[in-house]
Formats: structure tokens, sequence, C-alpha cells
């Protein structure tokens, strides 16, 4: 098998590329940037395939990595490339691995409901998740430019420490992570979430202007404005109530479903 058919990819424009794990129950998406002569990578996928390989073929110019976040299912294959953007709040979490995470439920979830032919060297029971030092740390409010193309940084905490979001001016784009997509719940129902930060950070993402497309991580590609509403009423919803805390279920906002 190549690597061409475990990664489906679409094309947002001629230089804007979803890099999608459809054969994986998470239904991973990766997005890969081209400005003139550099590019940016959004995560690098699950690390079930070499994500690089696929890169490769889209692009010949240098490649930096922005970390969404530090979950496994974001940094499968960090370890392809040489400069690696993480949130200060989760560099320890990239060289150290989280801690209390067990190993066993990391190989368990990379290796169930796998629906496509997986490489000989990809083995669940042997599996693991990158760790490695990042080349840079980002901020809130951090600009990254590569080859033209600008990306704001937005800390957006809540499904994790880090979690940040980025959005680039001149198309309207937002890349929204797992703190912001359709089709299964946005997770802050286990230890290192925070469902009240979370809400926080949906409120600040529904009050962006300009944003033209919304692309998240799981699930669906290309999601419209209107998941920004949604967000915005969650927050108003839950914010300050005794439902913004751990425990509280499931909550539906027209495509958003949040867990806490
Ligand atoms: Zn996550
Ligand atoms: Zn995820």
């Amino acid at each position: 098998m190549k690597t061409e058919e475990w990664f489906t990819v679409t094309k947002i424009d001629d230089s804007t590329f979803a890099l999608s794990e459809l054969g994986h129950w998470e239904q991973v998406h990766s997005y890969l940037l081209i400005g003139e002569g550099e590019a940016f990578l959004i995560d690098t996928g699950l690390g079930i395939f070499d994500i690089q390989h696929v890169v490769e073929q889209l692009t010949s110019y240098p490649v930096e990595v922005i970390t969404t976040h530090v979950h496994w299912d974001h940094i499968g294959s960090h370890g392809s490339f040489a400069t690696i953007y993480v949130h200060e709040a989760e560099a320890d979490w990239l060289k150290n691995g989280i801690p209390g995470l067990p190993l066993e439920q990391i190989r368990h979830d990379v290796g169930r409901d796998i629906t496509k032919p997986t490489p000989n060297s990809f083995n669940p029971a042997t599996y693991q998740p990158f760790t490695g030092s990042p080349t840079a740390l980002l901020q809130d409010g951090d600009r990254l430019q590569a080859g033209g193309r600008e990306l704001i940084v937005l800390h957006t905490p809540g499904h994790s420490p880090g979690h940040v979001c980025l959005f680039e001016t001149n198309t309207g784009y937002l890349f929204s992570g797992d703190i912001l997509y359709s089709g299964t719940p946005v997770y802050a129902h286990f230890p290192s979430t925070d469902p009240k930060v979370l809400l926080q950070s949906l409120q600040r993402l529904s009050e962006l202007t300009d944003v033209m497309s919304v692309f998240g991580a799981h699930n669906n590609v290309r999601l419209s404005t209107a998941i920004l509403d949604d967000a915005g009423q969650a927050a108003s919803a839950l914010l300050g109530t005794e439902k913004a805390c751990h425990g509280s279920g499931l909550h539906t906002f027209g495509q958003l479903t949040l867990q806490f």
C-alpha cells in the first residue's frame, strides 16, 4: 500500500490542501498551506503513515509544522520535520508526553476501527506517540509567515491547555483544531480539559470577524461560518451555569456538540 492511498487529499484552493485519514475512526485532518518558497503544515496526523510522503508530492518547499495541540492523533509524523511550533503551555507534553495518559489507551485507540490497509511498519501494540523538542514556542497573537502567507495564532485552551487555532487574514480561513468541528462531540470531559475555559475560547472565536471558512481537525473538512454562531450560543447558554463543568454531559448547539 502506498501513502497516497491512506491519505485523502482535498484541494481547498490552488495552494491549500486538507490531508485526511479517512480510513481511521478518528477522521483526522491536517492542513498544508503552500506559500512562495515555504509552506506550513498544521498538524501531522496519526502517524500510521508518514505524512511527509504525501506532503512531498504537493510541495518541494521547506515545511514548518504548526501544532494545534499535543494530542497523539495530531503529532504522529512530527518526527519527520525539522521545524515544529507548539504553544508554550504544551512544550512539556511534546517533550515528555502527557502525564497520566496510559500508553495502553493510546495503542487501543490508534489500532481500532481501521477500514483501510495499513503499512507493515504500523503495529498498534508497539505504537509510540511522538515526543521531541519544539523548535519554537507560540504565544497568543503571534504572526507566523511563510512565503506571503500569514497565520495569526489564537490561544484557545479548554480542550487542552495549549490549544491554538490559526487564522489566515488573507483568505479568511480559520483552522480550528479540536475546539470547533462538527460530526462528533468536541471533548472537554477528561482530566486535562476545562469546560469553562473551553467555553471562553468558543466565545472568543464567535467574536472573530472576517472568517470565511472554518476547517476543523476531525470529521467534515470545510465548515460554514454558522458553526461560529453555534459556538457563541454555547458560550452564552452555558458560561456561568452549573453545566460548565466536568460530568454535565452532552450539550448541542446547531452543528456543535460539546461533551463535558
Ligand atoms: Zn485533541
Ligand atoms: Zn483530535
